[in-house]
């Protein structure tokens, strides 16, 4: 890593001297994703032809924080990008998507690299290789810690180390939505603490083993039941994203806890990468606008749904004014 780090180009509507400020700060990871469209996926050792190869803009957190951005929220980034030419592909949409981009470092060595593989039946393959993103310890964002300190909602998500998410989450003091996919060892009072934490069905098994100290049998658990496991366990307010089916959106209430859904809205899925991403910006901009959970999340799933219509991740995100599908 270089240490004398500077700014990656970007646009700097957001007068700061220290750096970024905004409402909305994700600390995460930016990427260029590497996608192609394959009839199958291969089975190792075999070449197969594909389609596609393009080089999009990829990374969860960039992908939250363009979704965010582009739905009309205040969004400043923090992370980092290589010096390689790759770079300049994995900002392309951040930087018009009006997120103040000022705490996005420059370090030696190469940008985030997402390879991504979609099959015709919708399903995909992902290698990550984290690159520029690695260098997000907890020294990284701690240099970052008045934009973060200042933000009303800190966006997180597992694609930079351990240490610098920790950091972060502490560095709060606003909300935390913790997304933490992929999913890695993260200390409990972190996982704890989220504001909402938000898991696909799959992620919520992992964070369910952590918490609960053994590897515990989900099978045949309900979405509801696996929901009220994690609250059982000591995490305080959930959303359990659900595919096509929508949400769970689990809350602290005075006499125990509450669970309501969002549902999922029937659109014709061309493209689900990124979806996920596209609900976390999405319920970040209802957050910061102090709406409730519930409310947050179900129009979390009408800008995801809209995401799913359209090919790729941050290509695929609705703008501020655009028709969404469901009602409202
Ligand atoms: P992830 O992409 O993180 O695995 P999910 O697959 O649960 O997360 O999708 C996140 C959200 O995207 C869902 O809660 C839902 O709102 C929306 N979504 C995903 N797939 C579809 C789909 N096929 N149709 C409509 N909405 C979808």
């Amino acid at each position: 890593m270089n240490d004398s780090v500077r700014p990656a180009a970007g646009p700097t509507d957001l007068p700061s001297e220290s750096g970024a400020s905004a409402p909305i700060v994700v600390v995460g990871s930016i990427n260029a994703d590497l996608s192609t469209r394959v009839s199958r996926h291969p089975r190792p050792g075999e070449t197969l032809h594909g389609t596609g190869g393009q080089v999009r803009p990829g990374g969860k957190g960039a992908n939250q924080a363009a979704a965010a951005a582009l739905m009309g929220g205040r969004v400043a980034m923090v992370g980092a990008v290589g010096t390689d030419a790759m770079a300049s592909d994995a900002l392309s949409v951040l930087e018009g998507s009006g997120a103040d981009l000022t705490a996005v470092r420059r370090v030696d060595g190469p940008t985030g690299l997402a390879v991504v593989t979609v099959s015709e039946d919708g399903e995909n393959t992902i290698v990550v290789v984290p690159g520029a993103n690695g260098a997000m310890d907890a020294d990284a964002v701690g240099a970052c810690s008045e934009v973060i300190a200042s933000a009303r909602v800190v966006v997180l998500q597992g694609e930079i180390p351990r240490e610098g998410i920790e950091a972060a989450a502490r560095l709060a003091t606003g909300r935390v939505i913790l997304n933490p996919a992929p999913v890695l060892e993260l200390d409990a009072e972190v996982l704890c603490s989220a504001d909402p934490l938000v898991v696909n069905e799959h992620e919520a098994a992992l964070v369910l083993a952590q918490l609960t100290a053994g590897p515990g049998s989900v099978d045949g658990l309900s979405p509801a039941d696996l929901a009220r496991a994690l609250h059982e366990a000591g995490i305080r307010t959930l959303v359990l994203t659900l595919g096509a089916a929508g949400a769970l959106v689990g809350t602290p209430t005075a006499d125990g806890w509450d669970l309501q859904e969002a549902p999922g809205l029937s659109v014709d899925a061309v493209d689900t990468t990124g979806a996920g991403d596209a609900f976390v910006g999405a319920l970040a901009v209802r957050l910061s606008e102090d709406a409730a959970l519930v409310d947050a999340a179900r129009f979390a799933t009408r800008v995801a749904a809209a995401s799913v219509t359209r090919d790729g991740a941050q290509s695929s995100y609705p703008r501020e004014g655009e028709g969404l599908p469901g009602n409202g």
